[in-house]
C-alpha cells in the first residue's frame, strides 16, 4: 500500500487553546487558514479552555480536561496566554503558567524558534534581503533559569535567590535534538555549512560551562556539523552583523527567551516569528510573541507568526507519520504567505501595513484557493 493510500483516511486531532489577549484572534486566523489549506478531511481542532482570563474565572489556569486533551491529541495549537494584571501573591503572571505546565509536564524540551526574513517585510537590517537571514534558535525549555519558577528563595523580604538548573540528560538530549536538526538543514546561508553554535555564558558560570562541554561530547557523533561556541552577550551583536552566518544555535531556557525575541526583530517583530516546542511525543505550536494586551481585541494583531507556527505543526505532523498530505499542506500555506507578504496589500500594522487581522487571514486563505 503506498503512503498516501495508507493515510487516505488518518485524521489527526488538534487540541486548540486560544488563551488570552490576542490570543482567541491569532488562534482562529490559524484555524481558519488550516482548514482552507487541509480540506475537511485532515484536521480536527477541539477548542479547549486555559490561561489568565480562565483563572479568574474559576481559578485553573490549566484545567484537568485541557491537559488531558492536550496529551490525547496529536498536536496542540495555541494562541498566546497571560494578562498583566492577572498575578500571583509573589507578583508572577498567571497566564504564562499555561504553557510552562504544558512544558514540563510533556516534556516539551526542545523550543524550536525559525528566524527567517520573509519577502515583502521590511526589516530594521536594511543591507539583508530574504533568503539571507534563515536560521534556527533551539532554546532548551524544562530547564535553565525558568525551572526555578515559583521555586526560588525570598528571604524576609531582604534576599531573593531563583537556582539555574542544569542536567546532564536536559543538556544531552536538547544538544542532540539541535545538531540533528541542523542535519537536516540545507546550511548556513553564509557559506552552506552544517553549523551549531552554543550560545552561553561558559566564562562566568559553572552551569553554562557545563552546557558547553556535555554539547561539545555530543558533538563527536556528529562530526558533518561545524561546532561553533558564542556569548549570550556578544551573540546580540554576532545576529545584527552576521546573521547569515548561523544554522541553528542552541541556547539555555532563558537566553534563548532573549535572543528569540531579538531574532525576531531583524525579521520584522514578534508578529513574524513562530515557535515549535517539541518533545518525544508531543508538540505544542504557538507565536513566539505573548497575549499582547495592549492591541487585545482591536483586530490589529499580526497573526502571521501563529500561522507559520500552523506551519510547522503540518511539517512536525507529517515528519512523525510519514504523511506526504500533510507535508504538501504546509507548503501550500507557506507559499500562500510569501505571496501575501510578496504583494504587499494585506500587511499587518506592525509591518508597516493597515490591514486587520481578519483581513490578513481572508488574503492567505484566497492565496490558498
Ligand atoms: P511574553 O513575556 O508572554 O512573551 P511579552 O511581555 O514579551 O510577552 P508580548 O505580548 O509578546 O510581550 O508583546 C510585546 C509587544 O509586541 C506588544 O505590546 C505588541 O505591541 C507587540 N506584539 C506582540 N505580538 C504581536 C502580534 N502578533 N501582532 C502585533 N503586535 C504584536
Amino acid at each position: 500500500m503506498s503512503q498516501e493510500k495508507a493515510h487516505g483516511e488518518r485524521r489527526y486531532r488538534i487540541a486548540t487553546i486560544d488563551g488570552d489577549g490576542i490570543g482567541p484572534e491569532v488562534c482562529q486566523s490559524t484555524v481558519a487558514v488550516l482548514r482552507e489549506a487541509c480540506g475537511s478531511s485532515l484536521l480536527d481542532f477541539e477548542m479547549h479552555e486555559g490561561g489568565a482570563g480562565r483563572y479568574t474565572r474559576t481559578g485553573e489556569v490549566l484545567p484537568r480536561s485541557t491537559e488531558d486533551a492536550c496529551r490525547a491529541a496529536d498536536a496542540i495549537l495555541h494562541g498566546a496566554a497571560g494578562l498583566p494584571g492577572v498575578t500571583y501573591a509573589d507578583g508572577t503572571e498567571v497566564g504564562n503558567d499555561l504553557h510552562l505546565m504544558l512544558r514540563s509536564r510533556l516534556d516539551l524540551y526542545a523550543n524550536v524558534r525559525p528566524i527567517k526574513l520573509y519577502p515583502g517585510v521590511n526589516g530594521p537590517l536594511k543591507n539583508w534581503s530574504p533568503g539571507q537571514i534563515d536560521y534556527v534558535i533551539v532554546r532548551e525549555n524544562t530547564e535553565g533559569l525558568y525551572a526555578s519558577r515559583g521555586a526560588g528563595v525570598n528571604l524576609r523580604g531582604e534576599v531573593v535567590t531563583d537556582s539555574l538548573v542544569m542536567t546532564r540528560k536536559g543538556v544531552e538530549r536538547v544538544a542532540r535534538f539541535s545538531f540533528a536538526l541542523s542535519r537536516q538543514r540545507r546550511g548556513a546561508r553564509r557559506d552552506g555549512k552544517h553549523r551549531l553554535t552554543v550560545c552561553d555564558k561558559a566564562n562566568i558560570l559553572r552551569s553554562y560551562a557545563f552546557f558547553r562541554a556535555v554539547t561539545t561530547e555530543v558533538a563527536g557523533d556528529f562530526p558533518d556539523v561545524e561546532l561553533d561556541y558564542a556569548y549570550a552577550d556578544a551573540i546580540t551583536v554576532h545576529m545584527l552583523r552576521k546573521p547569515d552566518f548561523y544554522d541553528v544555535i542552541v541556547a539555555e531556557n532563558m537566553f534563548g527567551d532573549i535572543i528569540s525575541d531579538l531574532g525576531a526583530g531583524t525579521i520584522g517583530g514578534l508578529g513574524m516569528a513562530p515557535s515549535g516546542e517539541l518533545g518525544d511525543r508531543h508538540g505544542l505550536f504557538q507565536g513566539a510573541h505573548g497575549s499582547a494586551p495592549d492591541i487585545a481585541g482591536q483586530d490589529a494583531a499580526n497573526p502571521f507568526a501563529t500561522i507559520l507556527s500552523g506551519v510547522m505543526m503540518l511539517q512536525w505532523l507529517a515528519q512523525t507519520h510519514g504523511d506526504d498530505r500533510l507535508h504538501k499542506a504546509a507548503d501550500r500555506v507557506e507559499s500562500a504567505v510569501t505571496r501575501v507578504l510578496e504583494a504587499g496589500a494585506w500587511l499587518p500594522r506592525d509591518i508597516g501595513g493597515t490591514a486587520r487581522c481578519s483581513e490578513v487571514t481572508q488574503a492567505v486563505c484566497r492565496a490558498l484557493k
